[in-house]
Parts: C-alpha cells; structure tokens; sequence
C-alpha cells in the first residue's frame, strides 16, 4: 500500500519505537530513522526505511517527525541538539508536524512547542498507553494534545500506531491524560497487590481468587494482565519499575504545582521505591507486591495459573 503524502522520521526505537516505525513503515509511508544507538535501525532499514545520521538530518527529510525516547530531558536533546549531534530544530522545515510519543512534563512539552512553533513547525504531544504488546500490534491508545488541524493532519500516521486516538485538548493536554492514565493504573495495581496478599495470608489459593473476581465490578487490566504473573513469581518487565516511577514523579510534580494531594500515587511511589532499592528499576510493575509482602511476611505464590 503506498502512502506517500507524508514523508515520515522516527526518532527513538526502543522497546516501544521499533514496533512503532514497524507499523508506520508498514502503513506505506516513507519513513527516515534515527536511533541514538545506530544498530537499533539495521532491522527497519533491511525492510526499507533510510537511515538518518542525527535528529537534524531526519527533520530535513521529512514531513512528519515522529519522538520516542525517555523523559522529559532526551526529548529536549532531539529536539534542541546536544554537542556534536543536531536536533530537530536544527534542520526542520516550515510547516512541518513533530509528534512526540514519549511521556513527558506537560510543561516541558508547552515549552517545546512554543520554541518549534517559532520556526513555523506545529507540535502534538501524542504519548500512548497500551505497552510492548499494543505498540506491536498497533492497538496503542494515543492521547493527543495541540491543534485539532495538525492532529487531523497526522492522524493517518497515527493510525498505523494505535486504534483508539483521542483529542485531548491544546499542547500538554495529551500528556496531563497520560498521567491520568498513570495515576489509575498504578491504584489499580496496588488494590490487586493488597488483595493477593490478603487472600494468601487468609489461605485460599490467590488464582482462584483471581479466577472470581477478574470478571466482576473489581476486575482491571493489572488483574488480568499482571495478577497471573505474580501467583508465578514472574516478575519479567513488560512495563520497568523505573519508567513508572519516572511518570509517577511527573504526576506529583504536576499535583505539587496545583497544590493537589494525591494520596494513593503518593503512596504507590514510596513503595516502588523500596521495590527499586531491592531489585532495582529494571523490574517488571508487578513487582509491587514485593514491597507489600516485605511488610507482611507473606509470598504470594499459587501452583497453578488462573483460568482467566
Ligand atoms: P526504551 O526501550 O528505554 O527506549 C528509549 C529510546 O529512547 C531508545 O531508542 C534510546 O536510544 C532513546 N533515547 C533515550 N534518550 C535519548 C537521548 N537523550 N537522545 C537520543 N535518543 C535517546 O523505552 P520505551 O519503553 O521504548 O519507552 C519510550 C517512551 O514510551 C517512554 O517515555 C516511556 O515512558 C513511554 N512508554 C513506554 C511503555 C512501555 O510499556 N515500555 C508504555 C507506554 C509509554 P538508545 O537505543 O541509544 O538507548
């Protein structure tokens, strides 16, 4: 399928950009990449992408600039330049869209946009939700903010990304949903960790609790997703320990700003940090039941996996 109105950079293939590319690439649009590592690129070029040599250089290719790095601080570094390496300001053209993926301040990204919009380049703050298996199958929920006309403009780049693309409000609004999103997810997790804890204490096996409640009024993605991997003490990553963290500070940081209590994020963000003293931050979000049963005396463990 050719789809070639718009030439597309990515920028930043990580475990959440490559997949991303992939389905950009795979949609039919041209696609120029760029990774800090450049082996991360060898695989998208062999399937047809070019390779840009900085983040200056894919700007000057394409219509379309596409981020997915870190934190707030790296997408500063592509977009403005680091020493000996160019960002994106550096080669953009007027008229060009930059669509940054990544999780970010809220402030930082109006601070961005405003600088870009200088040059006559729209900015839309597009973080996803949805992990390693949505960018892969291209089911990411995508929570935009900025100008209705430049979200329209990209939409059909972010449809090859996502299926649920929602317009969230003016520059930043995508990012303040994303920590929404964080604050519920994070809630979640920790009501499924003091659940499994309890059940276990009590001595009913937690995968038949799992089984009754993943279904009822009590039921989440953390249940169903992550509820089956703790009763197997498999805390491999699909979403680290110290990524949550990260947007965990962003939330408060925003809170403090609007002199908001936010009592439970708070609460989760100091157990995560015992979690990350033990097994650091590379640790899958599940693994915030460790901190509970620290406290307890209790592992939460189950012989069999759940029927869910
Ligand atoms: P990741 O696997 O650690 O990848 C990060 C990418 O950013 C790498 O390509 C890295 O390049 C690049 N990068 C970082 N700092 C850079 C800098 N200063 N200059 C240039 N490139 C830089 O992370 P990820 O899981 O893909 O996450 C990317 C973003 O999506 C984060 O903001 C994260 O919070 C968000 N997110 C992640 C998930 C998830 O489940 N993983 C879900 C939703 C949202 P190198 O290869 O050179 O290190």
């Amino acid at each position: 399928m050719a789809n070639s109105s718009e030439t597309v950079g990515f920028i930043g293939l990580g475990i959440m950009g490559l997949p991303m590319a992939r389905n950009v690439l795979n949609a039919g649009f041209p696609l120029v990449a760029y990774n800090r590592t450049s082996s991360k690129v060898d695989t998208l070029a062999e399937a047809g992408a070019e390779r840009g040599e900085s983040p200056a250089d894919v700007a000057a290719r394409s219509t379309v600039i596409v981020t997915c790095v870190t934190a707030s601080q790296d997408v500063e570094d592509v977009v403005v330049g680091t020493e000996g390496v160019p960002g994106i300001l550096d080669g953009v053209r007027p008229g060009s869209v930059v669509v940054d993926m990544s999780t970010i301040s809220p402030d930082v990204t109006r601070g961005l946009a405003a600088r870009l919009s200088a040059r006559g380049v729209t900015m839309v703050d597009a973080p996803v939700s949805g992990g390693e298996q949505g960018a892969i199958g291209g089911t990411l929920s995508i929570m935009c903010g900025g100008e209705a006309e430049a979200l329209e403009r990209v939409r059909p780049v972010l449809k090859a990304m996502g299926r649920t693309i929602t317009h969230c409000g003016p520059s930043g609004a995508g990012q303040t949903v994303k920590l929404c999103n964080q604050i519920a997810v994070v809630l979640n997790n920790l009501a499924m960790a003091e659940a499994l804890v309890f059940c276990q204490r009590s001595g009913v096996d937690p995968s038949v609790m799992l089984e009754a409640i993943a279904s009822g009024a009590a039921g989440s993605w953390q249940i169903s997703n992550l509820g089956p991997r703790v009763v197997a003490r498999d805390f491999a990553p699909g979403f680290k320990v110290g990524l949550q963290q990260k947007d965990l500070r962003l939330a408060l940081e925003a809170a403090d700003r609007l002199d908001l209590p936010l009592a439970g994020t708070s609460l989760v963000h100091q157990l995560f940090r015992a979690v990350e003293h033990r097994e650091g931050g590379d640790i899958g979000t599940q693994a915030l039941v460790q901190a509970l049963e620290v406290l307890t005396g209790v592992e939460v463990r189950s012989d069999r996996q759940p029927q869910l």
